[in-house]
Formats: structure tokens, C-alpha cells, sequence
């Protein structure tokens, strides 16, 4: 009987080895990457953990945006050193896509470097109010109409769409190379979270029409994709489909009288359920539309 324990934990421990095993020959995922966007030579995406932001390197300077370095005190002067790879152009501007600081913390290695910090002017505002210790504050404001930076050939547009994810979102477009940069209010393939903490449901469904509207054919998210693949137009439809989707199914629930307990427990998107963070997202999504059809915020 001893014996038999003493085996069977032995084939246990043998098991867990080839387990662990097997997990360490797996390649680590790079907490830091930067890579060129295909079809361009000078477009690229750095990504740090679970966030990435785009920079474009021209032949007067690179434009940078969010820093990406909440939680990650060495995190901006890494991205820093990862422009340094591509280019020894100084780093004229970094753009803050909105104001939240898990995209916009870590830009004191940028100012050090010399860029002019950019952001909307409600971002602006904010962060005089909010004053992270972490976040660098905005030396020039974008107004409502937008703003187009031209710097050795290259142009880029920031425009604002109103409200969306946060009151404070640009949306950067290259028109030479057809991309757009729009932080968390199209994520890519994936179902929106925590970020709807901050979210403002019918105008963001007009502010993702207006975007598909535009003319680009890729999409940079502020959030790395599935396998790290950038979108389509195809993925905004997507994702704006899914917010329509959420909002009827809610407000069914809400005009039962269900909101909160019991519309956020009966609250399924059954058709996302395959697509990455639904689990985690659910409850948020839930949330934020009781709120809206069943208390009208
Ligand atoms: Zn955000």
C-alpha cells in the first residue's frame, strides 16, 4: 500500500515534470517589442506589456505617442531606446491619445529628449486637475477641429470625434499610408473591459461611425489584438456591431425593470462568447448599460 503511494507519487512528480517541462519550451513573450507596420517603412508599433502606441520616424523627426509606462518606471525610457534603434532624429512630439495614464503615463524620458507633449484640450484639463507625479503635462492643446502635424513629409491628422472611451480621445490618421491610431474605443478582435469605466455608449457608437467612415485600411489599437494582428475596417464594423448588440440586449433587461442585480446576471452576448476577454468583460459591458437604459447615466 506504501509501496503503491510512494509510486503513484512518484508518476505524479514525473507528470508535473513533463508539464513544466513542456511550459519551458514555450518562448517567453518579450514584455517590449517594436516592429514596422507592413506595407510601410516608417510607420511603427511599440508595445509594451498589454499596451502598444504608434510612432512614425520622418526625415526631420519622429512623432511619438503614448508613453505606455504605467506601473513601469523604466517603461518610457525603454521606448525611448527603442526610437534610438531606428533613428538618431530628435523626437519632436509625443501625442497623447487620451487622458488615462495606463496610455499616457511614463512621458518624462520624451521631454528630457525634447518632444512637445500634445494632447485634446479636455485631456489637458484633466490632468492640470488630476497632476500624476507619473505623467508629463500637456505643453500644446488639439481643439475641437482638430489639429495636422507636417513634419519632413509626413502627415499626420488629430482629429477629435467627441465623446467615445473618455471625453479626450484623438484620433491620429496618416493619410499618405492609410492608418489610423485609435486607443480603446475600437479594440481589435477583443471584447471591450475595464474601459468601460469610462465610456460613453451612444456617442461612442457614433464616434466609431464616423471612423470607419474615413478613409484608412489599417487600424493601430491601443491594445495589442489577437496574435498581435492590427485591424480592418472590418474589425471596426466588428466591434461597433458588438456595442449595438450589448445596448438592445440591455435595454430589454433595463425597461423590465432588471437593472442592476438581475439585468447584469441575465446579460449574455452569446455570439462574443468565443472572442478573447468576454469572461472578463461581460460584467463591465453589463454595467455600463444598465446604467444608461436603466437609470439613463
Ligand atoms: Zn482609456
Amino acid at each position: 500500500m506504501l509501496r503503491n503511494s510512494v509510486s503513484s507519487l512518484g508518476a505524479a512528480l514525473l507528470v508535473l515534470a513533463a508539464v513544466s517541462a513542456s511550459y519551458a519550451q514555450v518562448p517567453a513573450r518579450p514584455a517590449i517589442a517594436t516592429t514596422k507596420v507592413p506595407g510601410t517603412d516608417n510607420v511603427y508599433v511599440f508595445r509594451n506589456g498589454g499596451h502598444q502606441s504608434m510612432f512614425v520616424v520622418t526625415s526631420e523627426g519622429v512623432i511619438a505617442t503614448d508613453p505606455i509606462a504605467y506601473g513601469r518606471p523604466t517603461g518610457g525610457k525603454a521606448y525611448v531606446d527603442e526610437i534610438r534603434k531606428v533613428t538618431d532624429k530628435p523626437i519632436r512630439y509625443l501625442v497623447y491619445s487620451h487622458h488615462h495614464y495606463d496610455h499616457i503615463a511614463g512621458g518624462r524620458a520624451f521631454k528630457d529628449a525634447g518632444a512637445t507633449v500634445v494632447a485634446h484640450r479636455k485631456a489637458k484639463e484633466r490632468l492640470d486637475v488630476l497632476a500624476d507625479p507619473h505623467t508629463v503635462p500637456v505643453d500644446e492643446v488639439v481643439g475641437d477641429e482638430g489639429r495636422v502635424i507636417r513634419l519632413g513629409g509626413t502627415i499626420l491628422e488629430l482629429s477629435y470625434k467627441g465623446l467615445g472611451h473618455s471625453d479626450t480621445s484623438l484620433v491620429m490618421r496618416l493619410p499618405q499610408e492609410r492608418i489610423v491610431f485609435v486607443v480603446d474605443t475600437i479594440p481589435v478582435g477583443t471584447v471591450p473591459g475595464r474601459g468601460m469605466i469610462d465610456f460613453h455608449p451612444l456617442e461612442a457608437e457614433k464616434f466609431i461611425a464616423d471612423v470607419i467612415a474615413m478613409d484608412w485600411a489599417t487600424l493601430i489599437p491601443g491594445h495589442p489584438g489577437p496574435g498581435d494582428r492590427l485591424g480592418t475596417k472590418k474589425d471596426a464594423e466588428d466591434q461597433l456591431q458588438l456595442l449595438r448588440d450589448a445596448s438592445a440586449e440591455m435595454k430589454v433587461l433595463a425597461r423590465d425593470g432588471k437593472c442592476w442585480d438581475q439585468g447584469e446576471k441575465e446579460f449574455k452576448l452569446e455570439k462574443y462568447a468565443g472572442w478573447p476577454g468576454y469572461a472578463a468583460g461581460l460584467p463591465f459591458i453589463a454595467r455600463r448599460y444598465c446604467g444608461l437604459w436603466g437609470r439613463g447615466t
